[in-house]
């Protein structure tokens, strides 16, 4: 029976922390994160213990659940603040229940686990160390309570043993679930990142690109800006690549990124498309200002030597291609077949140039 209740404290445990890391995708607490961040998370476990205690073992005037187990979560992860402020929330939740003896007891347990457990929490024993103790201390502390409170031996006999089985293993099964839902989020956080951005250049991949391009086609059609599209392709690359080799073309395609970056406006974006081929959207930017930045970008590769990895420097020059909606293209969805094929024009007329659309 006892064991009944205490496994069914440990689901609600599990699902709360696995909703509540749902919704926090964007932060996690660390003993670093602002005061704001400790104080939410806080008043989240907070919530969290008094949910628990809705769901305690009533033994005559005594109540026993898993409460203390978020207090150890926040004081682990977030140090003192949030642990006692969730603390506070489950002494003031426990007192609404009912001011007895038991409620005072129950007071001087969570007041003597969040000491202890901030206390351990800033040591540098190792993680598993630490947990082991504050669960520790949390049963050492919770048996003397019961002692104190329940009277029936036979009783006590049993709930024990049980209660100290079942906490170790809510515990640590506590412990291993919100570090695997930390682990799992980080590396969600990381991949998605890595899925917007190109790794040689560090500027972003075509899929931002595409994302970013719909969003701003949304944006004008209520705001009634204009948006300007550059279209970049290296000149005669091929022969870098066979004169030098492909790792060293690399090196002229990351240092190009970097150029694209010094010439253009920090909200600008700049993207590689894919192989050789660059674009640069210009938000709220109007033919006239996107031909200079194009050209900008055009002599500042020709008088750039590149360094080459091997030692050496070598020359390459650019091709632009240049559309603005607007102003060139009435329908903004064609900017880019507009840019690509005022490209196509700069190559076609001699390279190393820069050519507006439809002109
Ligand atoms: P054009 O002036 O007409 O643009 O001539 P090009 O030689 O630059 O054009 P082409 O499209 O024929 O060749 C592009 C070359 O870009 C072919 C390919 O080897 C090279 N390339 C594509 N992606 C990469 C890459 O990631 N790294 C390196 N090093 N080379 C790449
Ligand atoms: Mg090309
Ligand atoms: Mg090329």
């Amino acid at each position: 029976m006892i064991i009944k209740e205490l496994f069914a404290n440990l689901a609600i445990l599990i699902a709360l922390l696995y909703l509540y890391t749902q919704v926090s995708t964007n932060y996690q607490l660390t003993t670093q994160s602002s005061v704001k961040s400790k104080v939410l998370t806080g008043v989240a476990g907070g919530v969290l213990g008094n949910i628990l205690m809705q769901y305690s073992i009533q033994i005559g005037t005594t109540i026993i659940d898993l409460r203390p187990i978020p207090i150890l979560l926040l004081a682990y992860f977030g140090g003192a603040i949030p642990a006692f402020i969730s603390m506070v929330m489950i002494i003031g939740g426990r007192l609404l229940i009912g001011i007895n003896i038991s409620s005072y007891a129950a007071i001087y347990l969570m007041v003597s686990i969040t000491l202890f457990s901030v206390l351990i929490s800033k040591t540098k024993l190792t993680g598993r160390v630490k947990q082991f103790l504050m669960l520790t201390f949390t049963n050492i502390a919770s048996t003397i309570l019961f002692i104190y409170l329940i009277k029936d031996t036979n009783y006590l006999k049993v709930l024990i043993p049980v209660y100290w089985i079942v906490s170790y293993c809510s515990g640590y099964v506590a412990f291993k679930t919100v570090n695997l839902l930390r682990k799992s989020q980080q590396l969600f956080q990381k991949y998605k990142a890595a899925s917007t951005v190109d790794p040689l250049t560090g500027l972003n991949n075509v899929r931002k690109f595409d994302e970013v391009f719909n969003a701003s086609i949304a944006e004008l059609e209520k705001k009634k800006k204009k948006l300007s599209l550059l279209y970049i392709d290296i000149d005669f690359f091929k022969k870098v690549n066979d004169t030098y080799g492909h790792a060293e073309g690399d090196v002229v395609l990351k240092e190009l990124g970097h150029i694209l970056r010094s010439c253009t406006r920090t909200f600008d974006i700049v993207s590689r498309n894919g192989g050789e081929e660059f674009t640069v959207l210009l938000l709220d930017c109007p033919l006239e200002e996107a031909v200079q930045i194009g050209e900008r970008i055009r002599k500042t590769v020709e008088d750039n030597p590149f360094t080459l990895e091997k030692g050496g420097k070598i020359n390459v020059t650019v091709s632009v291609g240049v559309s603005c909606y607007p102003e060139t293209t009435e329908d903004v969805a064609l900017i880019i077949k507009d840019a690509d094929k005022a490209l196509y024009e700069a190559k076609k007329s001699g390279r190393n140039m820069v050519c507006v659309a439809n002109y």
